[in-house]
């Protein structure tokens, strides 16, 4: 095993997620019911949340939070030029324009600057991502967005469990979004979920589920009643029972993953420090979830990152980077004309950009072997 592979972000899985899958499979109800409403309930009361829906993805939080919010053809939505590329996606399914602005150099988010800058009269919603687990600025956010009136969702893919001024990530009344994918903090293979104020969320319920006034485990449960309305063309986003039962078990073991995650950050900050690399940061007021350890290769390295991610690889280690910048992608670049150049802080970044293994599992031999290869693969010409 001294060689062996070293995944970039596997998944934390024991008997509890299998004990707790089998009594799901074993109670005969599978998909949305019983064990979702526990997970949500979960979830909202881990982070002092309003109100929390569980839905098959992150990309359905953010695209149902859009709708209900009644964003559409003619508005704009501000959003990072460095994210997934599902946080600019669902603007476009909800045929609104996505635009994009520059992240800040320290820890890669939304340049609240940039925002404001942005800011035109069809401005509808801010929608910030926190980029590796790292809270925005967000009362600078929340400045601008209060003084034009526009609603702000959160990507927070990342950022469970984060804090921003003492506050987790999740815990307001506005829409947040986190993803349950199978490299996240906290997974299900597939999920997501949307917390924010319990009217909003009641909404969103009903559009994350084809629109009916009512869900099929109050229907076909004891006492429920056939009849529902359709109230709107809705979504088909709900989470199976299956899949919660997962996020259920992984929630219990939460804290320990994320001690075990912040001891890695602290043996790779301690090991790296020396190395021309450009190491994450966690500013004074901000709790990060440390979902990634990205770092990037300074130009003065004698690597780039190509040839770094390549080294590694050869070293049987796996690595990542996130993001390519939106306005790399073809369909982005041809459909809004953005050019390279358009946001130096993001091309800048990505030039060197690479996040090594972190997850709740990565044992100390693993982290050391990491280390020396990482050691060795800027080292040498
Ligand atoms: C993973 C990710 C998403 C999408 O999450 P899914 O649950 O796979 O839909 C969205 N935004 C960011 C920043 C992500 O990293």
């Amino acid at each position: 095993m001294r060689d062996g592979f070293l995944p970039f972000s596997p998944p934390c899985l024991d008997e509890d997620e299998i004990a707790e899958v089998s009594e799901s499979l074993r109670s005969g109800w599978i998909t949305t019911g019983p064990k979702c409403r526990a997970f949500e309930a979960a979830l909202a009361a881990r982070l002092g949340s309003p109100a929390a829906l569980a839905v098959n993805s992150c990309t359905a939080a953010l695209h149902t939070a859009l709708a209900v919010l009644g964003v559409g053809p003619g508005d704009e939505v501000i959003t990072s030029a460095l994210t997934f590329c599902s946080t600019v996606s669902v603007i476009e399914h909800v045929g609104a324009t996505p635009v994009l602005v520059d992240v800040e150099p320290d820890t890669l988010n939304l340049d609240p600057a940039a925002v404001a800058a942005a800011v035109s009269e069809r401005t509808r919603v801010l929608l910030p991502v926190h980029y590796g687990g790292h809270p925005c600025d967000m009362d600078a956010l929340w400045a601008v967005a209060r003084k034009h009136d526009l609603a702000v969702l959160e990507d927070a893919a990342h950022a469970l469990p984060a804090r921003y001024r003492g506050r987790w990530i999740g815990q307001g009344d506005n829409p947040v979004a986190f993803s349950f994918y199978a490299t996240k903090n906290v997974t299900t293979g597939e999920g997501g979920m949307l917390t924010g104020a319990p009217e909003f969320i009641d909404e969103a319920r009903i559009a994350s589920l084809h629109g009916m006034s009512r869900d099929a485990w109050r229907r076909h449960a004891k006492g429920g009643s056939w009849y529902y309305e359709v109230v709107m063309p809705g979504f088909k986003y709900n989470l199976p029972d299956v899949l919660a039962a997962i996020g259920l078990a992984q929630l219990r073991k939460l804290d320990r993953m994320q001690a075990r995650r912040r001891e890695v950050v602290a043996a790779y900050t301690a090991a790296l420090a020396d190395l021309p690399l450009r190491l994450p940061v966690q500013r004074p007021e901000c709790e990060s979830a440390w979902h990634l350890y990205s770092v990037r290769l300074l130009p003065e390295a004698p690597v780039g990152r190509d040839e770094f991610v390549q080294r590694l690889a050869a070293a049987n280690i796996g690595t990542s980077v996130h993001f390519i910048p939106i306005h790399y992608h073809p369909y982005y670049r041809e459909k809004y004309g953005w050019q390279p150049g358009a946001f130096p802080v993001t091309e800048e970044a990505y030039r060197g950009l690479v996040s090594l293994p972190l997850h709740g599992g990565l044992a100390t031999e693993g982290l050391e072997r990491i280390v020396e290869a990482a050691v060795q693969a800027i080292g040498a010409k």
